[in-house]
């Protein structure tokens, strides 16, 4: 695997390549796709990021122009498109995200569940590695305010 010389590189590339065995992890796994999960106000629930996953978003957003999302009336994730439908940063989206369960879901097998656990175990090495003074994962919409303040890149590690 390539090395980088910047740690932030360094783990978002670890990540993405976690990220993409999980992907793979849930190929027999089907979602009917209604963005249901992204619908914190309906559905009570919301992703909960490691500051490394957080990062992955935030360098998105630059490269988007560096606006986060308005908040939505409906009270779903700010990274739905304006239908309510569709993930805008799907390539980056944070584990929870992934991984998320939910009963309109075929294909969630014991298997995979402890897939899944070995997986949580690995991102929260890497996501200690990356930021040794990280807390542990919180909900994304406390990301996204903290943002709103002080910018989507604020307190990146580097
Ligand atoms: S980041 Fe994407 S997949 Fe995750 S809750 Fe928001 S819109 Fe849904």
């Amino acid at each position: 695997m390539r090395r980088f010389a910047d740690p932030t590189r360094q783990a978002l590339a670890d990540l993405a390549a976690l990220f993409a065995r999980v992907d793979r992890a849930h190929g027999g796994f089907s979602c009917p796709n209604r963005a249901r999960c992204c619908q914190f106000a309906q559905t009570g629930r919301e992703p909960y990021l490691w500051h490394v996953e957080w990062q992955a978003l935030a360098r998105r957003v630059a490269e988007l122009g560096g606006r986060l999302p308005p908040p939505r009336p409906d009270g779903g994730c700010r990274f739905l498109d304006g239908e309510g439908r569709r993930c805008t940063v799907y390539d980056v989206r944070p584990f929870g995200c992934r991984t998320y369960g939910c009963e309109l879901a075929e294909g969630l097998t014991r298997s995979l569940r402890e897939q899944v656990r070995g997986f949580t175990r690995e991102l929260t090495a890497l996501a200690e590695r990356f930021d040794p003074e990280d807390g542990g994962p919180r909900p994304l919409s406390r990301w996204v305010s903290e943002a709103a303040v002080h910018g989507p890149r604020a307190g990146e590690v580097r």
